[in-house]
């Protein structure tokens, strides 16, 4: 009998790198392999699992649910998804939502209504401005919003113009906005996949100043810094701006697919029926549980509680920096977002991830040098400990013998 990974190499195509482990279950801040091996999940399935594993309020709204209906389409009105969206709404500006089921099909919803905009403006308005190394999904409608290298430049891209510009140049920022009237601007108010970068609240604040100025849609791609991740429900909040449209997926769902956008109300009945939609938007399983990790966060504390150890976090990692401050050369990101910058050579680095694994702690690593950390709200002081005293460890061992060979 082949094992699963042999199993997965003949029959899965080969889109994703994968770590040499087959889970079995998952507990908490927890995933157990078929040999019974613990790890403690530092990136809860790259920024989905904001509450661990098997979280017992969602496994109850998971049952609830469950016993009432899985699907029933979106000829009828559906309670989960409507009291999601009042949630939603609540904790982030008055508007509407639009519920689909993936980050990708979120930029998609996004981008439809970018465009059914522009085409109400006296003015002609084309095209999206995004950040450099930004990252908005890979359907090939979102693709050309994705600006890392070798990710959309093989593919039949959209013909609607992108525009790339660096983060924190306000000035170049207006230069394009001024020469190209585009219709709107999306950003991560933390570049994920880019290299967890944190976009300065200043240049949040400008950005939103010069979007009112030109008329341009303000976006907000929380996919990843939402629900949460950063500190606040969403991360744009961090600037006290108010977007035109946010985009969420990853953790909402609380591990079950969910995604969408939301709209400000002078924008929310552009959409007319027939317009856009999809089978499952949303499955009233995913809403459920949408419903339990705001509930969970938001009036349960969770998201205050999580705050507290992720402190403790960027404070022992920077006291870590201070004590190897030739490999570590940067602690980056908000909240349960950090990026640890490692001034190794990118083999090394995985050499790290892989020694880390071993030792039972799960870590991401991003544009080959960066250590992602996506960990959960529920993550303990104790476990932060753990984790740095074996990190500590394991860069020591990694450049020692690497000094030495
Ligand atoms: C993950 C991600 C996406 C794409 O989401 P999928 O669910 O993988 O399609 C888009 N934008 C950002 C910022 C992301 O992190």
């Amino acid at each position: 009998m082949s094992t699963w990974i042999e199993r997965d190499q003949q029959v899965i195509m080969p889109t994703y790198g994968r770590l040499p482990i087959v889970i079995e279950r998952g507990e908490g801040n927890y995933l157990f392999d078929d040999n019974g091996k613990r790890y403690l999940d530092l990136f809860t399935g790259l920024a989905v699992n904001i509450l661990g594993h098997s979280h017992p309020e969602l496994q109850k709204a998971l049952r609830n649910q469950a016993t009432q209906f899985l699907h029933i389409s979106n000829y009828f009105y559906n309670k989960p998804a409507i009291a999601l969206a009042e949630k939603l709404t609540a904790h982030s500006i008055k508007g509407k939502v639009f519920f689909a089921n993936s980050g990708a099909e979120a930029t998609e919803a996004a981008l439809k209504l970018i465009h059914k905009w522009s085409k109400n403006q006296q003015e002609e308005r084309r095209g999206v401005v995004v950040l450099k190394k930004s990252f908005h999904g890979r359907t090939l409608g979102a693709l050309k919003l994705t600006r890392q290298e070798g990710v959309y430049q093989d593919f039949p891209v959209t013909d609607t113009p992108v525009y790339e510009v660096e983060p924190h140049n306000l000035e170049a920022l207006e230069e394009i906005f001024t020469v190209h009237k585009p219709a709107a601007m999306i950003v991560e108010p933390v570049l994920g996949s880019g290299g967890i970068v944190t976009l300065e609240e200043e240049y949040l604040q400008g950005l939103s100043e010069l979007c009112k100025k030109f008329n341009v849609l303000c976006c907000m791609d929380e996919i990843q810094t939402g629900v949460g991740r950063t500190g606040t429900f969403f991360a744009y909040q961090h600037a006290n701006i108010e977007p035109d449209l946010i985009l969420f997926a990853k953790g909402i769902g609380g591990g079950l697919p969910l995604g969408g956008i939301i709209v400000a109300d002078r924008y929310a009945n552009l959409f007319k029926p027939g317009d856009h939609g999809t089978t499952f938007g949303p499955s009233p399983l995913s809403a459920a549980l949408g419903n339990a990790v705001i509930d969970v966060l938001m009036e349960q504390g969770q998201l205050k509680e999580g705050n507290k150890v992720a402190k403790e976090l960027h404070h022992s990692l920077e006291k870590l920096q201070g004590k190897l401050p030739n490999v570590v050369t940067a602690v980056r990101g908000k909240g349960m977002m950090i990026g640890v910058v490692m001034n190794l050579d990118g083999k090394l680095v995985k050499e790290i991830q892989s020694d880390l694994l071993q030792e039972g702690l799960m870590v991401d690593v991003t544009q080959q040098t960066i250590i992602r950390l996506l960990p959960p709200l529920t993550l303990t002081s104790e476990e932060v400990q753990l984790f740095i005293n074996v990190f500590e460890k394991k860069i020591e061992r990694v450049v020692e013998s690497n000094v030495t060979s």
